[in-house]
């Protein structure tokens, strides 16, 4: 588990916006002195209890006796924008610069991962989301080709299953916002027949038919397109992902999705009064729907806020990760939450979570405060897993009722 140094992190690329972009102007706040320096004691403190943090023997068991599913990585954006979307300048059997390559994922005891065929919200604008978007999963296609031995495309829960236990990757596409859709309802068929599994409905900006929380509403959340939207994820079997969107949006899908959503990274909105996190009130809905929050790693939604406003390079550690699965187990029960890292979308990480390698410390971490290894395998992946059983559930249903 290598450190990065910190002047880097804050140069690299990041398709995560970190501090919301509301319109409002936003006011530098006055810090003391006195707050300064209690804040780099506290990073001193942080940096030198991860140095001494110890995974034990049986916090590895549990771990890799579970299915660690991770809701979002971004490494095919991060191929394509640094490596010419080519695994011959970036091979990934081989040490990369990036959060991700294959023996750091083994490392990490990664058994599933969805992977973001990501496309910036300005190819909505520049008419090439959809196309864009194709190219990205057939990138996925070709990871998976090119190490066959490491990775399977996995398109069900079955074939999740079936790859794990032959000790490979599972590999699942998301798409992350709806602008890849182009408005179009067949293009998001055509999605999921090339392998996509999730849509986030929203990246950044709004859409025609729905509301993004780094934006200002303008739909109310989720109009009748939207409606139509969710209710065609549905019943082809595609997860509707509700990170990205307004609180509003969220509210509209729950109250008309039949199946359960996931979010597949965000964080809880009262530990870090961030917009792409999930405040408490939809926290409880979503328990009711049965859907499953996979936790994002990025600093800037899980520091508490007074703490980035002192200092925007602040990191904090792995603990803050756990804070944030801790209480939505509070909120919203242990059946609801999940991993959604961001690796490879992020720019600041905390320490001992800087890269694939590192999960085991969330593991260790959950043992400490007193999580059973039944519970743990739930956060890890067993939420996922059944979340996206279900959702394959209410499909064969409604395509049975038709
Ligand atoms: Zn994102």
């Amino acid at each position: 588990m290598k450190t990065i140094p910190l002047s880097l992190l804050f140069l690299t690329l990041s398709v995560e916006t970190l501090f919301a972009q509301t319109g409002e102007p936003e006011q530098p706040p006055v810090i003391t002195q006195e707050q300064r320096a209690a804040l780099e004691l506290e990073e001193q403190a942080a940096a030198k209890f991860c140095e001494s943090f110890q995974v034990s023997k049986e916090a590895l068991e549990i771990h890799h006796s579970g299915m660690l599913f991770d809701g979002h990585n971004d490494l095919p954006w991060a191929m394509r924008s640094k490596a010419n979307s080519s695994f011959d300048k970036v091979d990934i059997s081989q040490p990369t610069k990036f959060h991700t390559d294959i023996a750091r994922l083994k490392e990490g005891g990664v058994k599933a991962q969805f992977w973001s065929v990501y496309v910036p919200a300005s190819t909505m604008a520049a008419g090439n989301a959809y196309v864009t978007t194709l190219e990205q999963i057939e990138l996925v296609h070709e990871m998976c080709q090119r190490y066959p031995d490491e990775f399977e495309l996995a398109l069900t829960a079955d074939d999740l299953e079936r790859i794990v236990k032959q000790g490979k990757i599972a590999s699942m596409i998301g798409v992350e916002g709806g602008h890849s859709i182009e408005n179009s309802l067949s293009r998001l068929r055509e999605l999921y027949n090339r392998g996509a599994r999730y849509m986030t409905l929203t990246h950044s900006k709004n859409l025609d038919w729905a509301d993004a929380c780094t934006d200002e509403p303008r739909v109310g959340g989720l109009n009748a397109f939207g409606e139509e939207v969710v209710r065609e994820m549905n019943e082809i079997g595609m997860l509707v992902d509700i990170s990205h969107v307004s609180p509003e949006c969220m509210r509209k899908t729950l109250a008309v999705t039949e199946a359960p959503v996931i979010y597949s990274h965000s964080s809880a909105r009262s530990l870090c009064d961030h917009v792409r996190n999930v405040p408490d009130d939809i926290l409880k809905l979503t328990a009711e729907n049965g859907g499953v929050v996979m936790v994002n790693f990025n600093t800037g939604f899980c520091l508490p806020k007074d703490k980035l406003a002192i200092d925007r390079r602040c990191r904090g550690d792995f603990r803050i990760v756990v804070d944030h699965i801790d209480h939505i187990v509070k909120t919203a029960g242990i059946d609801h939450v999940g991993i959604g890292s961001d690796y490879d979308g992020i720019r600041g990480l905390p320490r001992g979570l800087e890269d694939v390698s590192c999960y085991p410390m969330i593991t260790q971490e959950l043992l400490n405060r007193g999580y059973q290894k039944e519970g743990i395998h739930k956060i890890l992946g067993g939420n996922a897993l059944r979340v996206l059983r279900q959702a394959e559930a209410v499909s064969h249903r409604l395509k049975a009722q038709k």
